[in-house]
């Protein structure tokens, strides 16, 4: 959905801690708005599964919890960007996710983008709960919850009829870890952009359409 008046592309920055919902609010988007969703952590968890170079790197440093080096995530992210389904916009999950990533993102874009940033908020106790009952589904990656969005049939995919599994890095041990860093170095991108007067924040303590309305309001 590129912007009628300006023909510039619609750049969707989604910020938000893990298992805030920000993966199935972009699902949505993505299918509403016809733009592709671009996760750099469902990009990553693909080159570790092809055991490509950069997937030997970031596997442990993902396992950790940790963030995987700007300069590795910055690359993946702009050959990600430059593919021809991203010319009217894109919806990007996960990314930026450091001051310098926001930095290096928004020099590239420069004015050719029209950039909307969401926060997604919800406090720490609801996020965790989130987050150690999610499944994803090993094929389309559709997300499940072991009490809030149960598959149909145990462990399989409703859509796709995938196994469903749970990330390494969603163990309750790792998801504090991600927390914490998402505290630490993604946090200060909300007062980032909202000093560019790019942000709105989206309270996700209610149901997925409620959210999902309030976005699109913003989005249009
Ligand atoms: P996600 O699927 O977005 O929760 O990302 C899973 C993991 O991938 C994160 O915990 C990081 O280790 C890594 N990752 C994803 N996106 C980024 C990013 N923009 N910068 C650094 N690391 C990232």
């Amino acid at each position: 959905m590129e912007n009628h008046e300006t023909k510039k592309p619609l750049v969707i920055i989604l910020l938000g801690p893990p298992g805030v919902g920000k993966g199935s609010q972009a699902e949505k988007i993505s299918s509403h708005l016809h733009l592709p969703h671009i996760s750099t952590g469902d990009i990553l968890r693909e080159n570790i599964k092809n055991s490509t170079d950069l997937g030997k790197k970031a596997k442990s440093i993902m396992e950790e919890g940790k963030l995987v080096p700007d300069a590795l995530i910055n690359e993946m992210a702009f050959d990600r960007v430059e593919k021809a389904d991203c010319k009217k916009g894109y919806i990007l999950d996960g990314y930026p996710r450091t001051t310098a990533q926001a930095e290096v993102l928004s020099k590239h874009l420069g004015k050719d983008a029209d950039i909307k940033v969401i926060n997604f908020f919800a406090s720490d106790e609801t996020v965790a709960t989130r987050i150690s009952g999610r499944l994803i589904c090993k094929k389309c990656k559709t997300s499940f919850h072991r009490a809030f969005k149960k598959p149909k049939k145990e462990d399989v995919c409703d859509k796709c009829g995938g196994e469903l599994y749970q990330r390494a890095d969603d163990h309750m041990d790792t998801v504090l870890k991600r927390l914490q860093v998402y505290k630490e170095q993604t946090e200060p991108l909300i007062q980032y952009f909202d000093q560019k007067k790019l942000l709105k924040t989206i309270l996700c303590e209610k149901g997925m359409d409620e959210i999902f309305n309030e976005t699109l309001a913003f989005l249009k």
